[in-house]
């Protein structure tokens, strides 16, 4: 089914790049370029994702967002013109779910978008005896054995297992997984990932989950090879 998309951004040159992009991706979207009538479409449409610009000329993004947020937990993306406007949400006060800061692509944004969308839809039933992360203590654990990870062994497997099937560039991988990423680098991550596919195989010789991308970077699926 066709995902709808409900975009509130007041500046019509970048909502036609916005609307543009996304429907060539096959999503459906309304624009509003006032956050009275994004709100206004919102109530209506019941759309999937929400993409807010913070600044709108009758109220602020993040007045919109705790409006929506008063009634529904769907996914907001804010578009962001300024630093300050950024520290708010990645304060998480409000809840957004990613922001974009402008200048962007938009086809970074599609991509965002298709990450988020692909995350709320109900992950692929994990087999009884696979691999589990428990967030709280901070451990995944195979087959019931939890596994004996360094720090950077573990982030980088639970960034794999977040988003299963999604290709991560090695670049991406530690900038999520790594304290200071431009200190690093990327053949590290080849390392890790070396090191992580033999202890995985130590437990289970059959386990073999992160799939190598030539040229483009790792995932990680489900299906054992
Ligand atoms: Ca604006």
């Amino acid at each position: 089914m066709r995902k709808h998309i409900l975009l509130i951004e007041d500046e019509a040159a970048i909502a036609d790049t916005v609307v543009y992009a996304l429907e060539r991706e096959g999503y459906s979207v309304k624009w509003c370029a006032l956050g009275r009538d994004g709100l206004a479409a919102f109530a209506e449409q019941q759309p999937d994702l929400l993409i807010l610009d913070v600044g709108l000329p009758d109220q602020s993004g993040f007045d919109v967002c705790r409006s929506v947020r008063q009634q529904s937990q769907l996914p907001i993306i804010f578009l962001t013109a300024r630093a300050d406007e950024i520290d708010r949400v990645v304060g998480f006060e409000l809840g957004a779910d990613d922001y974009v800061p402008k200048p962007f692509s938009p086809r970074e944004l599609v991509a965002r978008v298709r990450a988020i969308l692909r995350r709320g839809q109900p992950q692929p039933a994990v087999p009884a005896h696979g691999l589990r992360h428990d967030i709280a203590r901070a451990q995944i654990s195979l087959d019931g054995k939890v596994l004996d990870l360094t720090r950077y062994e573990y982030r980088l497997l639970a960034v794999l297992l977040a988003e299963p099937e999604r290709v991560f560039s090695r670049a991406q991988l530690m900038d999520k997984a790594w304290d200071e990423p431009e200190a690093s680098f990327e053949r590290t991550v080849d390392a890790h990932i070396k090191s992580l596919r033999a202890k995985l195989r130590e437990l289970s010789p059959d386990c073999d989950p992160i799939r190598t991308h030539r040229g483009l970077g790792y995932s990680f699926s489900w299906d054992r090879q």
